[in-house]
């Protein structure tokens, strides 16, 4: 048995679901009965099926269709938005609510690279609700290939300009996931000193391997349910940030999760972002490779050796996929 802010709950080993003890209409059941109308593998369903809400997914409203047409490049698709219209989105979502959880990734060269083999990457990024050009090479290849993105929208910047929308547009509720501990605290105390409108509802540093770990999946789960952000900032690296948020869209209890990459450590001044020149340059990569260069050197290698030929395949061959 195991206890949260939300009540107890134990684990039925027999079938795998889960029963609780909740006095109230548990958070997940539509997660759950979604699951089951999709009639996918059988996901955890955390109270009793009489207590469970009476709207199933397949009762809900279609998605709006996308005001523009997303470009197709090196295999992958991205929506042409600018920052301003990306920022649009998101608060169009957080308002109007969602039952299911909507995720945005962000793509750079590296993701572009590892997106021709990865095969759960490649999952996440089908089926995001939006993909938005983080890195100017993304941007400048478009523009050679004749598939226009207007400017690059890196999740560093998406999310404090989200945060910024609140002094015009409203209040909006946040949680941190990920970054080393207490890391997302201190960025969360600096949100709130720069962004009034913004209430930090929660943050967490999941341990080393937690991915691997059904029981500590099923923990964050129910931090973030407790809250119920308006938006998850997740901050746990490429690709395991858009892989988990991918596999737990439907239990997930915010209303957009942004798989952001190091923005919690730079929203803490943990790390610091390249200056604007070098941003503005096109070189933010330089400046993340000489802060990390153990970590980064071996994969920025591998992906300039890569990139420019995948820019060069869809050259010769634009409409071969
Ligand atoms: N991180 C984490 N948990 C993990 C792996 C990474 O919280 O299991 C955090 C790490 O502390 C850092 C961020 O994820 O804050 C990594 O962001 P970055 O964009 O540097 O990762 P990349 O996608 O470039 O590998």
């Amino acid at each position: 048995m195991t206890s949260s802010a939300l009540g107890n709950f134990s684990a039925d080993p027999g079938n795998g679901l889960f029963a609780c003890e909740l006095s109230f209409e548990c958070t997940f059941c539509v997660a759950a009965k979604a699951s089951a109308c999709q009639a996918r593998s059988p996901s955890p369903s955390f109270c009793p099926p009489e207590k469970r809400s009476a709207m199933s997914i397949c009762d809900r409203p279609l998605p709006t269709p996308r005001p523009v047409p997303r470009r197709r490049l090196f295999g992958f698709e991205i929506d042409p938005l600018s920052m301003k219209q990306a920022v649009e989105q998101l608060r169009t979502w957080i308002n109007e609510g969602s039952e299911r959880c909507r995720f945005v990734v962000t793509p750079n060269v590296d993701h572009a690279v590892l997106l021709q083999e990865h095969a759960g990457l490649q999952g996440a990024y089908r089926e995001a609700d939006l993909v938005l050009a983080d890195g100017h090479p993304l941007v400048w290849a478009s523009r050679l290939l004749k598939q226009r993105l207007p400017e690059r929208v890196p999740g560093s910047d998406l999310v404090p300009m989200l945060f910024e929308s609140t002094k015009q547009q409203g209040p909006i509720t946040a949680y941190l996931l990920g970054a080393a501990p207490g890391v997302a605290e201190r960025a969360a105390s600096n949100i709130q000193k720069l962004w009034p409108g913004v209430r930090v509802v929660g943050c967490y540093s999941p341990p080393i391997g937690f991915e691997k770990k059904p029981e500590e999946i099923e923990q964050i789960l129910w931090r973030i349910a407790d809250c119920q952000p308006d938006v998850l900032v997740v901050g746990l690296g490429a690709p395991k940030q858009e892989c988990w948020v991918h596999t737990h869209r439907e239990q997930i209890a915010a209303k957009v999760a942004l798989c952001v990459g190091a923005t919690i450590d730079f929203l803490a001044n943990e790390r610091r972002r390249a200056p604007r020149w070098m941003q503005r340059t096109g070189l933010e990569w330089l400046h993340r490779m000489l802060s990390e260069p153990k970590r980064l050197v071996k994969r920025y290698a591998k992906d300039a050796w890569v990139f420019p030929r995948l820019v060069l395949r869809q050259w010769l061959a634009p409409n071969a996929g």
